[in-house]
């Protein structure tokens, strides 16, 4: 079926059809970049590069604050304090899970902090 959209005649279709085909071989793609990607990200993060691939942390014990410099780079100082990098690192593992490495409180996706 042809359906004109603005001018422009689109395929449409019901699913099975080369459209929905199309479709899925793009979400598969994506799924193949996001793959391929993940290496690249951890690498980043490895050297001290903020992947923006979970939220910046913040320390409820300490006031420890994770944040980025002008160049992406991960710092951290404590709130209300000095907006210089402290050199203090959380830990971060897999799941969401992090330690401060001030305090030691540990927090993540399981709401322990
Ligand atoms: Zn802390």
């Amino acid at each position: 079926m042809k359906k004109k959209m603005n001018g422009i005649r689109t395929k449409t279709g019901p699913a099975g059809t080369k459209k929905s085909a199309a479709v899925g071989a793009g979400i598969e793609e994506i799924r193949s970049l996001i793959a391929r990607m993940a290496p690249v990200l951890r690498c980043a993060e490895d050297n001290g590069t903020f992947a923006g691939e979970r939220d910046l942390l913040e320390c409820p014990g300490c006031g420890l604050v994770e944040d980025t410099d002008i160049d992406g780079r991960i710092i951290t100082y404590i709130d209300g304090g000095r907006l210089k990098d402290s050199g203090y690192r959380f830990r971060v593992s897999g799941g969401g899970r992090w330690i401060c490495p001030i305090c030691h409180t540990a927090g993540g996706e399981d709401g322990v902090c």
